[in-house]
């Protein structure tokens, strides 16, 4: 059995979200940002995000006509910084070769930088009418149970499937919404664990449900190990400015500022002093630890411990800026490095805060042991930064511990082990 468009549609119209990009009138530039932030992206983290962005670059044109700092330093936290620099570099595009008006010819929209075949499809269907479709995560788990397909949704035997269904289930009559409709359904009904059958619009041409499959389908890809990071990072002051320097335009975070940093040093590899002297010029000496911060990339962890440094000499050729802190919020950074930069600045109640804002985004990222041990680990360098002369205080244990383990222990017995007194002592080189 075919699948009913038109029982989808109206299901979508009586229980689609409330989107600030689906608010009419249809703006193709607004769907296309809506659609790039979307892509590797909750909507719910979107959507702050969507909303500052149209406030400041509410055109084609004012995004144009923007600096790329002003771009990255509102995309600072949302990750995959390659998509910012490529809507600026599209919106250039627009303004000169499109007279600043989105283009609704398919190969054009195609050579926009950063647009591929799922965001053509998006912004031709919903706001130009185009019969394109679009084929992503939620749409390939719909289609895969659908026709009950075989694979793994990351190999492109089930992806290219998915689009051949895709092309020829999309109507010619309101292809954005039935387009739409279908991710809908992914992101809220037919769901990765416990799919909803029973509320389902497509329910009657859906195989996998009559096959009794639907949880099968699609396979879990396996899971690859994760490689683990470090980098240590200089917070470098004079007065009330820091140093920063600029990531390369390409690669991983490019164009985005952050703290003198070097890989922590493994065999054969540069120290965070001889890094800057050589990348700077600065004569580094390396204090106390200011902070340490666990974020998850896409493919690896990081784990990124800052010091506080002093530094002799001037910066070499302009290869650093001295930011006033009070400024760093204009300057694009990834979210590591922002948290380091809040979590060294602050001691106490806003570095708990900090922690707690870590533990949350932690445990609703990865789970609770990770979070737990995070937490920990910078709670504990955030104390020893803010009471650096107090050992005691930084074993005190956290709130909600016992009394009775907060008592310094008896001549004679083993004082308890808390997660303070595993930490390494501040080194004076890293
Ligand atoms: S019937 Fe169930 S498995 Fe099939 S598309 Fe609907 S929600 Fe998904």
């Amino acid at each position: 059995m075919s699948v009913d468009a038109s029982r989808l549609l109206a299901w979508y119209d009586e229980r689609k979200r409330d989107l600030p990009w689906r608010r009419t009138p249809i703006d193709p530039y607004r769907v296309w940002i809506s659609e790039i932030m979307l892509q590797q992206t909750r909507v719910d983290t979107v959507i702050g995000y969507y909303e500052r962005f149209l406030a400041r670059f509410p055109t084609v044109n004012a995004l144009a006509n923007a600096r790329l700092d002003d771009v990255l330093a509102l995309w600072s936290g949302l990750g995959y910084y390659a998509r910012a620099r490529n809507l600026h570099r599209a919106a250039q595009r627009i303004r000169d070769e499109h007279a600043g008006r989105f283009p609704d010819d398919a190969n054009a929209v195609r050579a926009l930088p950063g647009i591929g075949d799922y965001t053509a499809g998006a912004v031709l269907s919903i706001a130009f009418g185009r019969r394109e479709a679009l084929v992503d995560g939620n749409v390939i788990r719909v289609l895969a149970r659908v026709r009950a397909l075989a694979g793994n949704p990351k190999e492109s035997r089930l992806k290219n499937a998915c689009w051949d269904l895709a092309r020829a289930l999309v109507p010619a009559k309101r292809p954005g919404d039935f387009n739409q409709a279908l991710m809908e359904l992914g992101a809220t009904v037919c769901t990765p664990r416990s799919p909803r059958c029973g509320e389902c619009p497509i329910s009657r041409a859906c195989s996998a449900r009559e096959q009794g499959r639907a949880e099968e389908i699609p396979a879990t890809p396996p899971k690859a190990k994760r490689p683990h990071r470090r980098v240590d990072c200089a917070v470098i002051a004079r007065g009330d400015r820091v140093l920063l320097v600029r990531r390369p335009d390409e690669g991983l975070l490019g164009g985005l500022w952050e703290l003198p940093s070097a890989p922590k040093r493994g065999r054969g590899g540069a120290t965070l002093p001889e890094a800057i002297a050589d990348a700077l010029g600065l004569a580094v000496s390396v204090g106390r630890r200011a902070a340490s911060v666990e974020h998850a990339f896409s493919h690896f962890d990081l784990t990124l411990d800052a010091f506080a440094c002093e530094a002799s000499g001037e910066v070499r050729d302009a290869a650093g800026l001295w930011v006033a802190r009070e400024n760093l919020a204009a300057y694009g950074m990834g979210a590591a490095m922002r948290r380091v930069l809040e979590i060294s600045a602050s001691g106490g109640n806003r570095a708990k805060r900090a922690c707690r804002r870590e533990k949350h985004a932690l445990i609703s990222a990865s789970g609770g042991n990770r979070a737990k041990r995070a937490c920990r680990r910078e709670k504990h360098a955030l104390i020893s930064a803010s009471a650096p002369s107090s050992p005691r205080r930084e074993a005190r244990p956290s709130k909600g511990t016992s009394r009775s383990r907060r008592r310094p222990p008896a001549s004679g017995k083993r004082r308890p082990r808390t997660a303070a007194r595993r930490l390494r002592r501040p080194r004076s080189s890293p």
